[in-house]
């Protein structure tokens, strides 16, 4: 699944910080999710990615944010969900022009509480 490596790069920045501060637990994370991110993906990978670390029980806490694409040949504009993506590429549904989305745009780190 693709949002397991931008989760990944998330827990090992967080997990680096914990280092640095030698936080052995963290009370809260505070995350901002995009439309193109599975919840269900993100929760899951989250919670496999942070056993044993100093991140396991912290809680999770998930802003949505919608992520729209506006398509450059045609200007169809719609709000990006998981389903319109095949990997990272969005085709258009009006004129079927093809666009690269970012996906790391769709992960965004808000604070971490101790
Ligand atoms: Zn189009």
């Amino acid at each position: 699944m693709h949002e397991y490596s931008i989760v990944q790069e998330l827990v090992e920045k967080l997990l680096a910080e914990c280092a640095v501060k030698k936080v052995t637990a963290v009370g809260e994370i505070q995350i901002r999710r995009g439309s193109t991110f599975a919840d269900e993906s993100l929760q899951q990978a989250f919670q496999i990615m942070t056993e044993n670390t100093p991140l396991e029980n912290a809680q999770l806490n998930i802003d949505d944010f919608d992520i729209e694409n506006k398509c450059r040949s045609c200007g169809y504009t719609q709000v990006l969900t998981p389903d319109d993506l095949i990997g990272n590429l969005y085709v258009c549904p009006e004129c079927g022009e093809a666009t690269e989305i970012d996906e790391r745009n769709g992960l965004q780190f808000i604070k971490m509480t101790f």
